[in-house]
């Protein structure tokens, strides 16, 4: 194994700003041997510094005028990864490969040991590969629909070290299943919850939608800035603990919060930010188009027994649309909106309603930089100033970047005129994909838990003693992650 180990690497301790950083960092020449086909470390083989430089020199071009601070890093950028997937499959000698598909193929690229992910996933994933073979159970192949197996995914929690593993299957049915769970957490007695994923479609999707309990809670709880929350196979959760805490509370710095807002916390997610900035705000709205993590988010509210918070599962468009159609005297005025969409980024929708709400400030939260700044660009037009961009490093070795970015309603033309006159230059103009419509499609039949979390949603809004706006009437969405 060519990928160097560090004891001291396995995230737990508190992000330092950049400006800590070891002068040379100690894993720049770490060379994974499988670098170059699996391809999700794009920056192997360049020190850490140099890519928080390039980081920053990326974001700088993206986000247009502004002031872009440098990138805060990680003091241990190693293993940072709590969502592991593994695919599985057989070489051609037949036997057992789990790993990552090689970059634009659906071939495997075995992978034993990943210098980004969390190790305890790994050997959890290796160990697996060992008992399909005593419990004779056969990994699936995607061009004869033959076999059983198919993905693992493996989540764990960095504040309170619970592990779930997901399996997933192309059939509900697991022979041995409880022996299976058996074996393996005898040899992982970490592991707190074990889940059986149904993926029975041809998709590139990971998981199906329907999950079946073998052993455990079926989630796993982290904490993060004070709160407790629960996070489900299908929910999005940031996948570097350590710096979405840096994230959140430069987020919530940004919101400069005093007690009175009323703040909207759109593509929610489980609930993360809204309910951070809850504690520093007069009411929050959670808007999310994942039932599963809508669930989650309102289990996560009673459980830190947050009452000035409310979600609605829709699309976040759809819903700043429909309460920026409620007249202004029958609706609260909306202080502070945190956005944090997608890669694809926002919708056209959902940036015109932010116009029309016209809340004082927006905190833009995103982890693609193209898509930022075409966004900000839009915002620009409708008079926002973007103030400042905070990026974060939540992606060590990887080309991707996390940023969190101030816009300040200007409400004057000419300052309208001057932000957009400033806009593209010298930057390629990014189109919106209708991603979102895509993935809507994909994800399926999320139908189904629907009808509890909508009686479940209506009680939480009784506790919280919140009214729904008028217009806004909640549907079922169908993302998943
Ligand atoms: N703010 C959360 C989640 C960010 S990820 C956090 O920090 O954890 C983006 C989220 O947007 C995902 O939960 C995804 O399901 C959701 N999403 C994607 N498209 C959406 C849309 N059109 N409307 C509302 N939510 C959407």
């Amino acid at each position: 194994m060519a990928i160097e180990k560090n004891a001291k690497s396995k995230g737990r301790n508190a992000a330092p700003r950049s400006e800590k950083l070891p002068a040379e960092p100690l894993h720049g020449s770490a060379i994974c041997p499988v670098a170059k086909k699996c391809g999700g470390c794009q920056l192997q083989g360049i020190s850490y510094k140099k890519q928080l430089e390039k980081k920053h020199q990326l974001v700088k071009e993206c986000v247009g005028d502004m002031r872009v601070l440098p990138p805060i890093g990680m003091e241990h950028p190693l293993h940072y990864r709590n969502k592991v997937h593994a695919a599985f499959g057989r070489d051609r000698k037949g036997s057992v490969i789990s790993g990552v598909y090689e970059s634009g193929t659906h071939r495997i690229v075995p992978v034993e040991h990943c210098m980004i992910e969390d190790e305890r996933a790994d050997a959890i994933i290796a160990t697996i590969r060992g008992l399909l073979r005593s419990f004779k159970i056969k990994t699936y192949d995607e061009d004869s629909g033959y076999g059983l197996l198919r993905h693992v995914m493996v989540r764990t929690a960095h504040a309170t070290g619970e592990i779930l593993v997901v399996l997933v299957l192309a059939s509900p049915i697991l022979p041995a299943k409880n022996n299976f769970v058996k074996a393996l957490r005898a040899a992982h007695p970490e592991i707190t919850s074990v889940v059986l994923n149904v993926n029975d479609r041809h998709t590139s999707m990971v998981l199906g939608e329907r999950n079946i309990l073998l052993y455990g809670k079926g989630y796993i709880e982290d904490e993060l800035c004070g709160n407790r929350y629960r996070i489900s196979p299908n929910s999005f959760y940031q996948v570097n603990a350590v710096q979405t805490k840096v994230l959140y509370e430069k987020a919530i710095e940004y919101a400069n919060l005093t007690g009175k807002e009323t703040v909207i916390d759109a593509y929610c997610g489980i609930g993360t930010i809204g309910m951070t900035a809850a504690a520093h705000a007069k009411q929050v709205i959670g808007v999310e188009l994942n039932p599963h993590a809508v669930k989650d988010a309102i289990a996560n509210a009673k459980r830190n027994a947050c009452k000035n918070i409310t979600f609605y599962n829709e699309d976040a468009g759809d819903y700043m649309r429909k309460l920026a159609a409620v007249p202004k005297e029958a609706r609260e005025k909306v202080d502070v909106v945190f956005m944090d969409p997608p890669r694809s980024g926002s919708s056209e929708t959902f940036l015109d309603a932010v116009a029309l709400l016209s809340p004082e400030r927006v905190v833009y939260i995103s982890c693609d930089p193209h898509t930022l700044g075409r966004d900000l660009d839009a915002l620009r037009k409708k008079g926002y100033r973007p103030k400042e961009c905070q990026p974060v490093d939540m992606f060590p070795y990887t080309d991707d970047i996390e940023n969190i970015v101030l816009l300040e309603k200007t409400g004057s033309r000419e300052q309208k005129r001057e932000g957009s006159a400033k806009k593209t230059v010298g930057r390629p103009e990014i189109e919106r994909t209708g991603k979102r419509n895509e993935s809507k499609r994909k994800s399926g039949d999320a139908q189904s838990g629907d009808r509890g979390y909508q009686k479940e949603l209506r009680k939480v809004r009784a506790a919280a003693g919140s009214r729904r706006p008028q217009a806004a009437k909640p549907k079922s969405g169908k993302r998943t992650h």
